[in-house]
């Protein structure tokens, strides 16, 4: 699937949801495009802030509908340790299992499928008589510019941007 494009992206989800006789509302479809907007992974917070523009009657279960839907359909991911939301890139694959790489100073959210790691854990969870219905693997570090930016030594004469501090995370 080509989804280079946000365009791409809603054509694609449009297509999906006829296909599976469910309702794309303009609503559902405004979050959804919001989504492709975006290069990290958004809280639903900042989404309705978003959705205010073009609708300023939206509150909180409004964005929430929206994002159950776009969850449900595969569009999009649910990025559990920062409570975020972030579009999926290969949403023609319903089952897939996704690694989540999220940059601890950016905030951006690299999404690759996981073949392997699927498979491993499905292995564990038979071994323990565990029914693995879904899994979330999230790895937090630095994406390639922000390691750069971490490991440079010259910050007197670069052109980084240094204010930015890396999230501790709680342990
Ligand atoms: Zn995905
Ligand atoms: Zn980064
Ligand atoms: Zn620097």
């Amino acid at each position: 699937m080509d989804m280079t494009t946000p365009q791409d992206v809603l054509a694609r989800a449009e297509k999906l949801c006829q296909q599976r006789n469910v309702r794309l509302t303009p609503q559902r479809l405004e979050v959804l495009r919001l989504m492709t907007l975006q290069d990290s992974s958004i809280s639903a917070y900042d989404l309705l802030d978003l959705l205010k523009a073009s609708e300023p009657q939206a509150k909180p279960p409004t964005v929430y509908r929206a994002l159950d839907f776009l969850l449900e359909q595969g569009f999009v991911h649910k990025v559990e340790s920062t409570n975020s939301y972030v579009l999926c890139h290969h949403f023609d694959e319903p089952m897939h299992t996704s690694a989540m790489f999220i940059c601890d100073r950016c905030g951006s959210v690299k999404e690759e499928s996981a073949e392997g790691v699927e498979e491993i854990m499905h292995k564990l969870a038979a071994g323990n008589g565990f029914a693995l219905h879904h899994n979330v693997i999230e790895a937090h570090g630095l994406c390639a510019p922000c390691a750069e930016v971490e490991a440079c030594r010259n910050r007197e004469i670069c052109q980084h941007d240094h204010s930015v501090a890396v999230k501790k995370r709680g342990r």
